[in-house]
């Protein structure tokens, strides 16, 4: 999953809780040592970060690694999180396998607030390419169940597609799959690669560029739109979406990730794109196509 929390405001704070993961996804910008370090936090140490956090937060996202690698501390964490910062919406970035468990995906709905969202990453329709994805067989099963078993939760709850050569062809179908099968999906945030970590070691079969990679969303955007579900861009310059979509695309790369070719200053959109990460702007991955005045 990956860790960066897609905002770029101040008062958001990242609650990173380990960085261990239980998935070993073939694009997480996270390089695979990171994630099979078995450097999991004391649960104490957790909690008093949480009673040490500032009282002028407006977002909070809880991520790792895998937050649910915490067990059920999960759960005392969110109870915490409800107390302490009660008018704070809270952000929880999962792969969604642990609520496969009828018992863990009701302790889901039990602490979970209106003001809260789960973001849970779908790679594919189907098991095959999802599993091969996420290099662990099985797991396309487990977060689909883990999806209908939350789906009585008060929490709003997202789905992130991260969209690359190996499945571009597939988006629609998982679109489909979203809007027919999955009950209760707010928000569908289509992710453009970072190319580091895993995603930097397969780059060749992954990297599908920005402008071939909003093709192949197009069709699913139009489709989500047509069930009112809410969709964004994250990690698209404009230059390579659509101008009809621009109103989709976020500032969504973190400040101290974010960089623009020497040609940006001369686009008279600069002030509204998001950028490139630093990664696929000194890696030289795209062209950019400076705007004319508006
Ligand atoms: S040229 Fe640069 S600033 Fe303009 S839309 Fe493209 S990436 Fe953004």
């Amino acid at each position: 999953m990956e860790t960066d929390n897609w905002r770029t405001n101040i008062n958001d704070y990242t609650l990173v809780v380990t960085s261990a993961c239980n998935s070993n996804c073939i694009m997480c910008p996270s390089p695979e040592y990171a994630r099979r370090k078995n450097d999991a936090r004391s649960y104490s140490e957790i909690e008093e970060e949480v009673l040490n956090m500032p009282d002028n937060i407006k977002h909070i996202t809880v991520t790792g690694g895998e937050p649910t690698l915490l067990g059920k501390n999960f759960f005392s964490l969110m109870a915490s999180l409800s107390e302490r910062q009660r008018l704070v919406p809270v952000l929880y970035l999962t792969n969604g396998r642990a609520f496969a468990s009828y018992e863990y995906g009701r302790l889901f709905v039990a602490n979970s607030r209106e003001s809260d969202t789960v973001a849970i990453p779908i790679h594919a329709s189907n098991s095959a390419l999802h599993d091969r994805i996420a290099q662990v067989e099985g797991s396309f099963a487990q977060t689909v169940k883990g999806l209908k078993n939350i789906a009585l939760s008060k929490a709003c709850i997202e789905i992130r597609i991260v969209v690359s050569k190996l499945n571009a062809y597939d988006v629609k179908q998982i679109v489909q799959l979203i809007v027919g099968d999955l009950p209760r999906v707010t928000v569908v945030n289509f992710i453009a690669l970072e190319m580091t970590g895993n995603a930097a070691k397969n780059k060749d079969d992954l990297w599908i560029g920005y402008e071939k990679a909003f093709v192949a969303v197009k069709p699913g955007i139009e489709l989500l739109l047509k069930g009112k579900i809410e969709v964004n861009l994250y990690n698209w310059p404009l230059c390579a979406v659509e101008r009809g979509y621009w109103g989709m695309a976020k500032q969504s790369i973190s400040s101290y990730k974010v960089r623009f070719a020497q040609e940006c200053e001369f686009c008279s959109v600069r002030e509204i794109c998001g950028g490139e990460f630093a990664s696929n702007r000194f890696g030289n991955y795209f062209a950019v196509k400076p705007v004319g005045g508006m």
